[in-house]
């Protein structure tokens, strides 16, 4: 076989159908692919692995010893059921084969293997049906990857035997049809045939950080003949992991500035004066800070990428809708006549886009006022100057909107009715629309504007990086703000936003009363859930309005995902499986039986909100809430984002429990939005020190986001642990988890910007030149795959 390299592809190197098997469990075609499938863990031949606690209903690879065989013959149907029990010296697990007698010839009590399968559960016993499973045999046994001849057997003195009781036994991620051991094998083939491996990394980095060669890594961490060796061998690919991660977004942020585009510089006197001019508040330091750097990168002839973070209702609407004032009236030089761009406004949600959509028009509406104030203030005095950018407008606008009519701004969601929808993409593409809202929907092909100068990703982490890229290929290199109001912990923001600059809202407007938030242990403590409700009445009674939240829609129903399956939920705690799956959740359709049944909601206005209504009825109900003609609205997690009705003061979440951390917190940011201060009551079943538990005592123990956000890292580790150990699934980290590696990430960040600092086209450093090559042109083919 002719020698390998990291790039062959691997039909020729561990055979077309192994290959294939690769391809279709773990989308793997290179050498690099499958060298970079890592052993989840490492078993070794003198210890078991733990058979208490297996997760039923998941595919487990585990290492144990044969207890006990037997065989009987079906009660119900014709044949033999073999039975047998492997034990770990505790616990047991029963396997168990249909008319497969022979087996028992191989499973014989005393012998020591891997077995795999997925977990069921039996009249109590734990079971694998049918497993796959290899057997540590006598004759086969390998040491130091030489068969033991019979000859050699003899000089296997007790060291050696140690030795090989010790090597450890790399488990890998699995799947039913390519168990580990066969990916064992398959890598096993591919070491053997790699020739000489030639390392990214410079020396000097490698001498520096104390990493081993790449070679001898990916060596010791497939096949390693202690545990201090995979334990060296995985550092080092960690930490190369955070390097190369850090190298390409810098690099790419690079990038990005050199990139040309066009600049939107700000124009005096203009829309965005006016509108400054006529704003009922002061923007807060913060708002004032991001909104100059916004500004400036925006006349920069280079496309600007910045993350702005900010507490829910921090106001950092208002600083994206200044952003896109100035954008509308930047002198461009074009045929569209006064030459202003367009801004899309990209939002995760149907109601959180209409709310947009309205709250920016009737911005505009009542700045619209103010400007013609101003004219007339302007006038008097004479100081009307020449504004060539602005004659066209200034004459015969229709008096009263000249804002609104310059700006146009319309909505664009998947679910709007056709002739209104046509209506709105024509003004997209015509550009008379200068700022356009939308969904998901902005992403279709349909979809074209005339000249998008910026995008604006609202709740950033409900979407990917593809879907950002997706509307910046819209445009000729267009400005992007990405927003987002939960707040990230920096090693985070660096790993997911490492390409963005990133600015911070930390106040929030002054005059906010605040949220005060309580955990209230419904099992514990039943009259305080009692108080919880009584408590929502008095509000009502008070003149404000209540909000309540359930995990599920229906009784029969499962959580609520999103509307939308693409957008995903960012959190991925809720619903651990186990007791709590039994009990059925708090849902809309029961809460709102319940509190129509009480005698002291009878004069109470309550209604329903869920992502299974038709859009139509959810915006009659959120208009219905907002003008206030309903008191109290049940819903689910749709008004987790950006709703805004400053008169709601009290939100009651059922269930809390099943919500993770930055949800809880960005659903309370609902409340406490006006003058009125804001109340939230998390009802939970969880236990006293369950971590379910413990995520409610967080959110009831701060409102600071940023502090938040670390305590939820923090708990969610534990979380990885649990719900990922066992599963094979594929992520794009390998080794790097952000909650544990922080550290490491931040530290790889400077070893990989000193490195670029001294050499900024890595002359010195071809391998990873090579490697931001090849992530650049992957980027280039799934940009075009998606154009
Ligand atoms: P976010 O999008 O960050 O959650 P919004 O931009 O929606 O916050 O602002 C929430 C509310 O606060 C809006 O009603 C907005 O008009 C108001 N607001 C924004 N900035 C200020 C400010 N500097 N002072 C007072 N109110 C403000
Ligand atoms: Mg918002």
């Amino acid at each position: 076989m002719s020698p390998a390299t990291l790039d062959s592809r691997l039909d020729g190197v561990v055979g077309g159908r192994t290959a294939s098997a690769l391809e279709k469990a773990f989308e793997m075609r290179t050498v690099r692919d499958l060298l970079w499938h890592l052993p989840r863990r490492y078993s070794n031949r003198g210890e078991l692995t733990p058979l208490l606690g297996l997760p039923i209903g998941e595919h487990v690879t585990v290492l144990a010893q044969v207890l006990d065989v037997r065989e009987r013959r079906m009660q119900r149907r014709n044949g033999k059921l073999l039975e047998v029990r492997i034990t770990d010296g505790i616990g047991t697990l029963q396997l168990t084969f249909f008319n497969q007698a022979w087996r028992a010839n191989d499973l014989r009590a005393g012998a020591r293997g891997i077995f795999a399968g997925k977990v069921s559960e039996y009249r109590g016993q734990l079971q694998l049906q049918h497993p796959d499973y290899e057997l540590f045999d006598r004759n086969d046994e390998t040491v130091g990857g030489e068969t033991i001849g019979e000859l050699q057997k003899e000089e296997l003195d007790q060291a050696a035997a140690r030795a090989f009781a010790e090597r450890p036994v790399p488990i890998y991620p699995a799947t039913a049809r390519l168990p580990s051991w066969s990916i064992q094998k398959a890598v096993e083939l591919a070491l053997d045939a790699l020739d000489a491996v030639e390392d990214p990394l410079p020396r000097e980095i490698r001498d520096a950080e104390d990493v081993i060669p790449l070679a001898q890594a990916l060596e010791r961490v497939h096949r390693p003949e202690r545990d201090d060796e995979w334990r060296r061998a995985r550092d080092s690919l960690r930490f190369r992991e955070a390097f190369e991660l850090q190298l390409a977004l810098l690099d790419r942020r690079r990038q990005l500035g050199l990139a040309a585009g066009t600049p939107r510089p700000r124009v005096d006197g203009g829309l965005l004066d006016a509108f400054d001019a006529g704003l009922p508040f002061e923007l807060t330091a913060g708002q004032r800070e991001a909104a100059a750097a916004i500004s400036a990168e925006l006349a920069e002839p280079h496309p600007m990428h910045r993350l702005l973070q900010g507490e829910v209702g921090s106001g950092k609407t208002v600083v994206a809708l200044r952003a896109m004032l100035q954008v509308a009236e930047a002198p461009v030089a074009g045929p569209a006549g006064d030459g202003g761009g367009q801004s899309a406004l990209l939002a995760p949600t149907e109601v959180l886009a209409a709310q947009h959509f309205r709250s920016i028009t009737e911005a505009l509406r009542a700045e619209s006022a103010s400007t013609e104030a101003l004219r007339a203030e302007s006038a008097s005095t004479e100081a009307l100057r020449a504004e060539p950018a602005s004659t066209e407008h200034s004459a015969d606008d229709a008096p009263g909107h000249d804002l609104l009519d310059r700006v146009r701004p319309v909505l664009l969601t998947s679910k709007m009715p056709v002739a209104e929808r046509r209506r709105a993409l024509l003004e997209i593409a015509s550009g008379s629309a200068r700022i356009v809202v939308g969904t998901h929907a902005l992403l279709s092909e349909g979809v074209s504007f005339y000249d998008l100068g910026l995008i604006v990703v609202d709740e950033q982490h409900r979407f990917g990086v593809e879907q950002r890229e997706a509307l910046r290929l819209k445009g000729a290199e267009p400005h992007v703000l990405a927003m987002t109001a939960t707040p990230i912990p920096r090693t985070v923001a660096l790993t997911a936003f490492g390409d963005l600059e990133t600015s911070v809202i930390r106040e929030l407007p002054a005059g906010r009363r605040g949220i005060e938030t309580f955990a209230v242990p419904v099992l514990e403590k039943p009259a305080w859930a009692e108080r919880a409700w009584r408590r929502a009445t008095e509000e009502v009674a008070a003149g404000r309005q209540v909000y309540v939240v359930c995990p599920a829609i229906a009784d029969n129903t499962r959580e609520e995902g999103d509307e939308d399956p693409a957008v995903g939920s960012e959190s991925g705690e809720p619903g651990e499986s186990g007791a709590a799956a039994a009990r059925p959740l708090a849902s809309v359709e029961q809460t709102l039986a319940e509190l129509r049944a009480r005698p002291d909601y009878a004069g109470v206005g309550v209604g329903a909100l869920t992502g299974a209504m038709r859009p139509e009825e959810k915006a009659a109900v959120m208009r219905a809430f907002a003008a206030g003609e309903l008191d109290v609205l049940v819903a689910t997690t749709v008004i987790e984002v950006g709703v805004n009705v400053p008169n709601a003061s009290t939100m009651i979440v059922r269930d809390a429990d099943r919500f993770g951390i930055s949800q809880l917190h960005q659903l309370r940011g609902r409340v406490g939005r006006g003058e009125h201060p804001g109340l939230c009551l998390l009802l939970t079943t969880a236990e006293p020190g369950t971590v379910a538990r413990e995520r409610i005592e967080a959110v009831a123990a701060t409102s600071d986001g940023f502090e938040l956000a670390e305590r939820d890292l923090e708990l969610r580790r534990e979380g990885d642990i649990l719900g990922t150990a066992q599963s094979g699934g594929r992520s794009t980290l390998r080794l790097l988890r952000v909650a544990e590696h922080g550290e490491l990430i931040e530290h790889a960040r400077e070893v990989a910007a000193a490195l670029l600092d001294r050499d900024p086209d890595l002359e010195g450093a071809p391998g990873l030149a090579e490697m931001l090559r090849r992530e650049a042109e992957q980027r280039r083919l799934d940009n075009l795959a998606k154009s």
